[in-house]
């Protein structure tokens, strides 16, 4: 093995949310830059690494994708299982989507790490008036101690930047 493996980082981190809110697009967005109008409802694979650069080294990100299992609103625990990271995605056209968002954070609350560090975000922005501020949702990220971030799969916007900052804000060691 040589130095570049030990110095990098492996942090697990799921995406979890409503169906059809983004997590697939977002993933395939930071791994390879794309973005598909129909993207079909997973990755097609428990879960993919990439890395990203923080501080100039690269840190290992395992993303977990749901596999279609959101819809029924409970995951395995081994969905969980060593996860130091959740990114819970809601659609900002979509109300409905970030009262799913609300019930995820609190099952996590309930039956993750309860040091998993949680972040929310705002996906789709590209769709939102300029002017709309996400206040109801911001202030509820700061009543519940989550990051939060606002992101478009579609055009790009804030993704790897959401990516690069929750993995600054992991643990390094689990
Ligand atoms: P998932 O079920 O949460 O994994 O959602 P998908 O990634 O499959 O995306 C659902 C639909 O929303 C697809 O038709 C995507 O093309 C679309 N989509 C995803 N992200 C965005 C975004 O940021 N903006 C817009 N306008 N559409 C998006």
């Amino acid at each position: 093995m040589t130095s570049k493996f030990l110095t990098e980082v492996q942090q697990k981190v799921v995406v979890l949310g409503d169906f059809s809110v983004g997590k697939s697009s977002l993933i395939l967005r930071v791994s390879k830059n794309e973005f598909l109008e129909e993207q079909e409802s997973t990755i097609g694979a428990a879960f993919i690494n990439f890395s990203v650069n923080v501080d100039n080294k690269p840190n290992q990100i395992q993303i977990w994708d749901t596999a279609g299992q959101e819809k029924f609103r409970s995951l395995t625990p081994i969905y969980y299982r060593g996860a130091i990271g959740a990114i819970v995605v809601y659609d900002v056209s979509r109300e409905y989507s970030f009262q799913t968002a609300k019930e995820w954070v609190e099952e996590l609350k309930e039956k993750a790490n309860p040091k998993l560090i949680i972040a929310l975000c705002a996906n789709k922005i590209d769709l939102l008036e300029e002017k709309k501020k996400l206040l109801k949702e911001k202030e509820y990220a700061d009543e519940n101690g989550l990051l939060i971030y606002e992101t478009s799969a579609k055009t790009g916007k804030g993704v790897t930047e959401m990516f690069v900052d929750f993995s600054k804000n992991l643990p390094k060691d689990q």
